[in-house]
């Protein structure tokens, strides 16, 4: 298939564009490079540098691309910094999908892969969290990522737009090329890891308190390219839907720590912090749903595969991507 990819040079994008790539697929990535790298779109794939604020430059490309499907991983996504700016999150994530949407209707788009987010369930009752959890979101990001689930609906029924939303847990690791760098590190694994290479000289815990087992936050990490695994599959999807997409295995902050010390033998040295606004204490998929209906297996699910594959790509690019 032909596939625009917006956001195609940030993290998850760049390597969703690789397995797609790999599997067969045309890409066309349209990105602005205020979060993704342009080294880290594959070079197999055309490049067009655009903003999806900017509704004529989106529409024209689109057209360019003729694409059979768009894929939209261009979003802001950092929960804390939603918790202070969320014009920013509302701007960027809302205003400029309905931008999206209405370029695809322009020119006849039919099917879109959203990055959705466990972040819409806030503080869910019960974990592992099924798509039927009711939805809470706890920040302006996890709002963001509700309304434009809303807004797919209405597109799909109005326009005939069908969607697949894939509700990412925490995505970690790289691939063999391409990796987890952005220019402002606020996640856990990379803040981790820059200590082990030297360029901090401790990692902060967010809040030891929390009704968990060792008081720290529980998440569940996915491996990348398992991430990037399903959305090849969603492409395979016929009607619109919603997946909650983890590996099914939750850590608490602590084992993830530990586990980067045993991977990269550094003694990491941790200290706690106070809670991080809008952080439930416990968020773990049920990957069920996918895994039935489009046959989505992880094939790295375990911690020390998903830190060993960053520890690997952060070791060959300790200062990340060249621009
Ligand atoms: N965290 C932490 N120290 C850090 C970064 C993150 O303790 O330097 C915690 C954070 O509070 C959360 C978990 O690690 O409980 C995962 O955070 P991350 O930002 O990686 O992903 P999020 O779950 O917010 O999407």
């Amino acid at each position: 298939m032909k596939i625009f990819v917006v956001g195609g040079a940030g993290y998850i994008g760049s390597i969703c564009v690789e397995e797609m790539l790999n599997t067969g697929h045309k890409i066309t990535v349209f990105d602005n490079l205020a979060e993704g790298h342009r080294s880290a779109v594959d070079p197999r794939a055309t490049f067009v540098h655009g903003d999806l604020g900017n509704h004529a430059e989106l529409s024209a490309a689109l057209k360019a691309a003729a694409p059979e499907a768009v894929m939209h991983f261009a979003a802001a996504s950092l929960v804390p910094e939603s918790m202070v700016n969320p014009s920013k999150y509302f701007r960027n994530n809302v205003a400029n999908g309905i931008n999206l949407l209405d370029a695809m209707v322009e020119n006849g788009v039919k099917k879109i892969v959203f990055s959705g987010s466990c972040a819409i369930f806030g503080t869910p009752d019960r974990v592992p969290m099924t798509e039927d959890l009711p939805v809470r979101p706890l920040s302006p990001y996890g709002q963001s990522k509700t309304m434009v689930e809303q807004m797919l609906r209405w597109y799909d029924s109005i326009h005939g737009i069908q969607y697949v939303s894939l509700r990412y847990f925490n995505a970690a690791g790289a691939s063999e090329r391409f990796g987890e760098h952005h220019r402002r590190e606020t996640h856990l694994i990379p803040n981790i890891l820059a200590v082990a290479l030297g360029k901090k000289d401790h990692v902060e815990i967010y809040g030891a308190d929390y009704m968990t087992p060792d008081g720290t936050c529980v998440r569940d990490y996915i491996h990348i390219s398992d991430l990037a695994q399903a959305h090849v599959l969603a492409l395979k999807c016929r009607a619109s839907t919603c997946y909650n997409l983890g590996s099914g295995d939750g850590y608490t902050v602590k084992q993830v720590v530990e586990a980067c010390r045993k991977i990269t033998a550094h003694p990491i040295p941790a200290i706690e912090r106070p809670r991080r606004p809008g952080d439930p204490a416990k968020l773990v998929a049920s990957s069920k749903k996918i895994s039935l209906e489009l046959g989505w297996k992880p094939r790295f699910n375990k911690l020390y595969d998903i830190v060993g594959s960053a520890w690997a790509w952060h070791k060959t690019h300790p200062d990340g991507y060249p621009d």
